[in-house]
Parts: structure tokens; C-alpha cells; sequence
């Protein structure tokens, strides 16, 4: 099993990533994606903790949309911030990077323009994007068609079928995080069931999103378990299938880094 989005590098695990990590290998876990928030010097020392932690760790980097307004006067400085983060540690994906109108910390213009320009950038070095979508589906996939070739990930999916199947149609995958197993969430394992075995991806998102039955507490990596139980209940499979085919689709797309 692969956790393909964690934010290892968060402060909330400073002060137990060593028992952070026991728990994920003991849960099964082979690996992590760990995402980094490209420029951020403080998280990037914890990073190189989570490192010699947990060797087996890859990392992903950019400017996410809620920093976005850092670069209001020049997007294209976003990019260089991500491209310096992400020759520094061997980066496998671009991301995450995107658009958040539900909280709108940055101007929308801004937001847009820094996606664009780390999409750029990815086209450039040939890289993955993950990408962080919430209230503005229709820019989102605006933006990717401009962008043109884009490869990557739609990370902790909160769209329904419909939204699913659009994010197919350009070649991506689609991650489900904790977010699948709350008891609302219906449109989205609805999602769960239609994407197919080799666009699927799980996530845990931690320390954020803690899947049912750990809901409101700090998430990790482990509990990335619960994904795939989960999502193998909604497609009536084993979750040891789910597991296999998850990691299998890691390595596909981001590829060895
Ligand atoms: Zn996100
Ligand atoms: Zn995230």
C-alpha cells in the first residue's frame, strides 16, 4: 500500500514522526508520497527528517493556491520557487497546485495564473501534476486544456461521476482520500466505483481528513488503510486487490524518483 498524499512534513508530526512511521510500515504501507510546499524552509527541515525516517518517502512540491497571493505580481516566480524545490529533492510530481474558491485565500486571477505557470513547468521538466481542486471545476479543467499535456492526479476527489469521468476523459487519475468513508459522502463513492483500476489512487491527505472511524482527530499515513478498505467495499473487491493495484498505479504515474 502507498499513500500517494501526505503532508509527512506538517508540524503536526514533529513531535512523533518516528512512532508515525512505525504505525505505517506495521499497517502495510511500502511508501508515501510527501508533498512540500515549494519555498517553505521550515517544513523543508522537517522534510529532511521524514527523510532519514523513512527512506523509502518521495516528495512532490509547489506552490499551493493558498499561498498563491505571494506571487500576485509575478506568477511566473511560483514556478521558479517550484522548480528549485523540486530539483532540490528529486521531485516525482508537480503539486499540489490548483484552485480553491471555497476559501478564496488568494485572488482568483492570481490563482489562476500561478497554476498555470507551474503547469508550464511541468510540461517543461516532464513531471506529473497533482492537483488540488475545490469549487472551480470548470477553471480547473480551463486551465489543463490551455496547459495542454498535462499527466497527473486529481488529489482527495470531491466530485461526483460526472466530475469523474471528465478528469478520465483528459488522462488522469483520481485519488480518494478519508473523505469516502464519511456517511454523506454518497456522489463520491459513486466516483469510487466508476474510475477504473489502473486511474485509481488512495490517499490519506494527513494530518488532515481522517477517515470514519478516527474523524476529527489528526490523520496518517496508516489510516490510509481505511481508503482502501473502503473504496474496495463500494467495487465489491478485496481490499488486498485495491492495496496492489493502488501501489501498481503510484509507480505508473510518478514513475521511480
Ligand atoms: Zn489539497
Ligand atoms: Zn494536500
Amino acid at each position: 500500500m502507498i499513500d500517494s498524499h501526505c503532508h509527512l512534513a506538517d508540524d503536526g508530526f514533529e513531535a512523533d514522526l518516528e512512532a508515525v512511521v512505525a504505525r505505517a510500515k506495521d499497517a502495510g504501507l511500502t511508501g508515501a508520497l510527501v508533498i512540500l510546499s515549494a519555498g517553505d524552509e521550515v517544513e523543508a527541515a522537517r522534510a529532511r527528517k521524514v527523510r532519514e525516517a523513512w527512506p523509502a518517502v518521495r516528495f512532490a512540491t509547489g506552490v499551493h493556491p493558498h499561498n498563491a497571493g505571494a506571487f500576485a505580481t509575478e506568477p511566473q516566480d511560483a514556478a521558479a520557487a517550484s522548480a528549485r524545490y523540486a530539483q532540490a529533492w528529486g521531485a516525482c510530481a508537480i503539486g499540489e497546485i490548483g484552485l480553491d474558491y471555497h476559501y478564496d485565500f488568494a485572488p482568483r486571477d492570481v490563482q489562476r495564473d500561478v497554476f498555470a505557470s507551474q503547469l508550464a513547468l511541468a510540461k517543461q521538466i516532464g513531471r506529473p501534476v497533482i492537483i488540488h481542486t475545490r469549487e472551480a471545476t470548470d477553471d480547473t479543467f480551463e486551465i489543463l486544456s490551455e496547459a495542454g499535456g498535462a499527466a497527473g492526479v486529481f488529489h482527495c476527489f470531491t466530485g461526483d461521476a460526472a466530475m469523474a469521468r471528465r478528469a478520465l476523459d483528459i488522462g488522469f487519475y483520481v485519488s480518494f482520500s478519508g473523505i469516502v468513508t464519511f456517511p454523506s459522502a454518497e456522489s463520491i463513492r459513486d466516483a469510487a466505483r466508476l474510475v477504473p483500476d489502473d486511474r485509481l489512487l488512495v490517499e490519506t491527505d494527513s494530518p488532515y481528513l481522517a477517515p470514519v472511524p478516527f474523524r476529527g482527530k489528526r490523520n496518517e499515513p496508516a489510516h490510509v488503510a481505511r481508503v482502501v478498505e473502503a473504496v474496495a467495499a463500494v467495487r465489491g473487491v478485496p481490499a488486498a486487490h485495491i492495496a496492489e493495484q493502488t501501489s501498481l498505479n503510484v509507480d505508473a504515474l510518478f514513475g521511480p524518483c
